[in-house]
């Protein structure tokens, strides 16, 4: 039977509590479960969250060299009014072993983008902007003074820090570690998860539906979210609303994974099991959020399930997608000390009367104008069963708590999906 729970929140019990609380719980058991360091190759790095600053150890550029192919020259030997000069071609410097020769006044030197800058240039004219007469360049349109010239340490020092902890590694952030000489980087470990879902009505597709089953949609969709982040979860077979057959599986995860995410079973039906299991065998730091959808959201330390942390989400499939987008990813975020995300925000298209409480995740579609502003077009089949809306959409609208009539325009926060 499922526990009957007490009326309010205590410490001991977070229970119905404002989303922004539960947020501020999840940031806190995320940095208490906060994952170890370890070193990845660079062609692992992708999308790993930053352990320690990056601090450059070489100037970049590392040398004075070339933006352009073309010639190294003397800007004081160009003529001042404009007209053709001709410069005696001295040599060839090309990206690669710097040859060291020195550019005289009334000489250039042929140059290729990268090369370093012989000594005595200062400017380096475009080919385009040339012609060859012999052993003789004429330089027909003049560059400025230092044009097409990239100054040593111009994008950063020695000491600068280039990359922070918390970082999330980019591709262009990948490369800028590449580019001090970086083969490995210090990054923080990421979860491993074990992904279930539970219900005795689900099939699998791929299998035959008999009456009163309906197909398990959540686990793919879930797997496809947490794939999103870059996790590699793992999904084990659906359980059935058995407590000990769901006991026996939670535990066998508890002791193997670092999150162990459920979905289904979590609300206050006779055949929702985890809460109970949760509160008898773990510690309960979340459970019900005011939160529409996805209240009976769950959040626990495993105790004697094991160290992993259990997320149980409810099993509408609309609630799945938004408690995992709002908390769910916020819990994988804090446990790999990610920075936080950039809020995004865009002006509701449309009208929406909000009448209840809870905070709200509507489904919209989002886009931005031709002006640059962002809108965001609420779909009104707000059933936390309505996968065609969730899938015609792809952001989650923020309605703060409480009823409100929101005219077209009202500036919202939007979660992109
Ligand atoms: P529950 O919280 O287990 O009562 O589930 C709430 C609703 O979500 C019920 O209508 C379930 O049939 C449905 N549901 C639960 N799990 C899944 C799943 N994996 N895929 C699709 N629907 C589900
Ligand atoms: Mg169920």
């Amino acid at each position: 039977m499922p526990a009957s729970p007490p009326p309010d929140a205590t410490p001991d019990f977070p229970f119905r509590i404002p989303f922004a609380d539960a947020c501020a719980i999840v940031d806190a058991v995320a940095a208490e479960h906060r994952l170890q360091p370890q070193t990845v190759s660079l062609s692992r790095a992708q999308g790993h969250v930053l352990a320690r600053d990056v601090v450059a150890t070489l100037a970049q550029p590392p040398f004075d060299n070339a933006a352009m192919d073309g010639f190294a020259l003397r800007h004081a030997d160009l003529s001042a009014d404009g007209t053709p000069t001709r410069l005696h071609l001295a040599g060839e410097q090309f990206a690669g072993p710097d040859v060291e020769l020195r550019v005289d006044a009334g000489t250039c030197v042929r140059i290729t983008t990268g090369a370093p800058l012989p000594a005595g240039a200062d400017t380096v004219v475009m080919k385009e902007n040339t012609a060859l007469d012999d052993d003789h360049v004429v330089v027909q349109l003049a560059p400025r003074s230092g044009q097409h010239v990239r100054r040593a340490g111009e994008d950063s020092r020695a000491g600068d820090r280039l990359l922070r902890a918390g970082d999330t590694l980019t591709p262009a952030r990948i490369g800028l570690a590449a580019s001090q000489g970086l083969a490995q980087l210090d990054v923080v470990r990421r979860p491993t998860v074990a992904v279930f879902a539970t219900g005795d009505e689900l099939v699998e597709p791929g299998m035959a539906l008999g009456p009163g089953q309906i197909y398990n949609s959540n686990r793919d969709q879930l797997m496809a979210l947490l794939r999103a982040e870059g996790l590699e979860p793992v999904a084990f077979p659906t359980l059935p609303d058995d407590a000990a057959q769901v006991t026996s599986a939670l535990r066998h995860a508890g002791e193997a994974f670092d999150l162990v995410l459920t979905c289904g079973g979590v609300s206050a039906g006779e055949k929702d099991l985890l809460p109970e299991l949760l509160q008898r065998r773990g510690r309960v730091r979340v459970w019900k959020v005011m939160m529409k959808p996805g209240m009976p959201v769950l959040l626990a330390e495993g105790g004697t399930l094991g160290p992993a942390l259990f997320l149980c989400l409810p099993g509408n499939p609309v609630s799945v997608l938004a408690t995992w987008l709002a908390l769910g990813r916020r819990l994988v975020d804090g446990l790999q000390g990610r920075a936080p995300r950039p809020v995004r925000r865009a002006r509701l298209a449309s009208a929406w009367a909000k009448t209840h409480e809870r905070l709200e995740f509507l489904r919209g579609r989002w886009w931005i104008d031709d002006a640059g502003i962002s809108w965001v077009e609420p779909n009104p089949a707000d059933g936390s069963h309505r996968m065609q809306a969730a899938a015609d959409s792809d952001a989650l609208i923020v309605l703060d708590p409480g009823p409100r009539d929101y005219a077209a325009g009202t500036p919202v926060d939007v979660l992109p999906y």
